[in-house]
């Protein structure tokens, strides 16, 4: 446990320490049993370099510690090496207050901390708050104003649990949750106060909506045919009818499409009110529900017009995928290979190993499935904590897209998205490997795993090598930019190039199966 002094550590630590039967270890405690002084002592006699000193050889006696809660000194984290140790072997979690509850707190301790001694205690915490922001930005930060001791504890073995993923974007964070049957704690997990509107569609809303207690449920259509301004038109209007504020929050329930429609009705309606994602299909809570991308199709092109909306938390319930039919399932899977092949090579073997089982159970299998959504979550959320507005690492996000766009393009998009993105993947492979960047058999492998999810490999000899490279430069004429490839070095290493030519490009297509 790190963070600013006030705000729960030693209490939450010995908490966590007794639930989990380790022992508890309070750093300033500890250096002041060592040196046989009070801090305060320390700091008046031999300085605060010296303390500085204690506490990084507490930190690396402590680093190669298990089974062990720590609470560190408020600045010791903040040390880069001392955070690199104790992060090594063990997960740090932050936790955080308002400086007006850190002061209450500290007041009723009776603590005779300098910090209170000055006329506004809160303006001094609040300075020192910014001044650490960055370096406490490193860790999953853990609220804990107006929550019980028990709460937090709660909370924290979630996050241990790898049931939290905690992104942050530029103007603030929000916390991904990976759990099953947890609907009915939309209000208490999305910090919901105000009322609530549920969006969902035709297909998802009769069997989980009543599940969410909302004011209203506005029911959409399904299908990526209704992502369109008119059916964000009609929610806006029973929004109105519905006397919907700025107080009010919309919670997506549904896949991609809601998520998408859901968004950017919250990103504009009043100008903005809050947005929890509630995703259902595998592939929206693998990709389309972090990141914050939002928007709707127009009869040129799909997701034309959009917005940033970033969430203020994203609900991902497991047991809802038991409804999803075999063919999303499917789809969801290949943005899953598709994350394991970009950054994680573990997440990669995870499919490998159990997919060609999943018509046999592994789809029931609730710890297989939070791994590969933790496992993919967490590929996105490093990506677009970097790249938050797409402008360059983000598009790696689009392996096997360039290829696979084309084909569900030229299908008229009777090939649906996870198919195309399938057959893009072998495709990127191929081209790798043909260009010298990766061992041929690696194709092989995508092809395989991608076989055992029930996705096809193989672009159909229907469709013409011609028609799908005008298709790609087409599209890319539209974003005024060169044709660009996402290739493979290995699994979990990828790169763009934009110097492939129109050769290696019509060769691929052609050994993928385009006539
Ligand atoms: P979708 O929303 O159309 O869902 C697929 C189908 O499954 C729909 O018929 C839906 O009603 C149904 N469904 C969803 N959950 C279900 C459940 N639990 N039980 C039964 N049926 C269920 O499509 P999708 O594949 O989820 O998402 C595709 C959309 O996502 C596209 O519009 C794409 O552009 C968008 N997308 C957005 C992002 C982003 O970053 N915003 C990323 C990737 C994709």
């Amino acid at each position: 446990m790190t963070g600013f002094m006030g705000t729960g550590k030693s209490a939450v630590g010995r908490s966590l320490a007794k639930q989990l039967g380790y022992p508890f270890i309070d750093t300033d405690q500890l250096i002041e049993e060592q040196a046989g002084q009070t801090i305060a002592e320390i700091f008046n006699h031999e300085g605060e370099a010296v303390f500085r000193a204690w506490e990084r050889e507490i930190a690396q006696e402590l680093a190669s510690r298990r089974e062990t809660v720590i609470a560190t000194g408020g600045r010791l984290m903040l040390d880069p090496e001392n955070a690199r140790l104790l992060e090594t072997n063990g997960r740090v979690f932050c936790l955080t207050a308002d400086p007006a509850e850190i002061a209450k707190r500290l007041r009723s301790e009776g603590s005779k901390r300098p910090l209170l001694a000055v006329p506004n205690p809160e303006e001094r915490i609040s300075d020192l708050l910014a001044e650490r922001a960055e370096g406490y930005a490193r860790f999953p930060e853990v609220i804990t104003d107006g929550k019980s001791i028990e709460e937090i504890v709660m909370e924290i073995q979630h996050l241990m649990d790898k049931k939290i993923i905690d992104v942050k974007h530029p103007n603030g964070r929000y916390n991904v949750l990976i759990d099953s049957s947890i609907l009915a704690s939309v209000h208490e997990f999305g910090k919901i106060k105000g009322p609530l509107a549920v969006i969902t569609d035709s297909n998802v809303g009769p069997l989980y909506a009543e599940e969410i207690p909302a004011d209203l449920l506005v029911t959409i259509p399904a299908g990526e045919p209704h992502k369109t301004l008119e059916t964000v038109n009609q929610i806006y209007s029973q929004l109105l009818t519905a006397g919907l504020d700025r107080q009010g929050t919309i919670v997506a329930l549904g896949g991609g499409v809601v998520g998408d429609v859901a968004g950017f009705v919250a990103a504009t309606y009043m100008r903005g009110v809050d947005f929890v994602q509630v995703p259902t299909s595998l592939l929206a809570m693998v990709d389309a529900s972090v990141g914050g991308k939002t928007g709707v199709d127009l009869p040129e092109g799909k997701n034309l017009v959009g917005a940033f909306k970033q969430p203020q938390a994203v609900l991902i319930d497991l047991a809802t995928l038991s409804t999803l039919p075999e063919s999303e399932f499917a789809s969801g899977m290949a943005e899953v290979i598709k994350s394991g092949l970009i950054a994680d090579p573990q997440l990669f073997e995870l499919v490998e190993k159990k997919v060609n089982q999943l018509n046999n159970g592994a789809r029931a299998d609730l710890a297989w499935l939070a791994e590969i959504v933790y496992g993919s979550v967490e590929v996105k959320r490093v990506i677009v904590e970097e790249d938050p507005y797409e402008k360059g690492r983000r598009a790696v996000l689009n392996l096997g897209h360039t290829f696979g766009h084309a084909v569900e393009q030229v299908s008229e998009y009777s090939i649906r998205h996870g198919e195309g993105v399938a057959m893009g993947l072998v495709a990127a492979a191929h081209l790798s490997a043909a260009l010298g960047f990766c061992p041929v058999e690696l194709e092989t492998r995508i092809s395989e795993v991608l076989t055992s999810a029930a996705l096809p490999v193989r672009i159909p000899a229907e469709f013409k090598t011609e028609d799908i490279y005008l298709a790609m430069a087409s599209d890319k004429k539209k974003a005024a930019g060169q044709l660009r490839f996402i290739l493979l070095r290995e699994v979990g290493d990828v790169f763009v190039s934009d110097q492939v030519s129109e050769s290696q490009v019509m060769e691929t297509l052609h050994h993928c199966g385009a006539s």
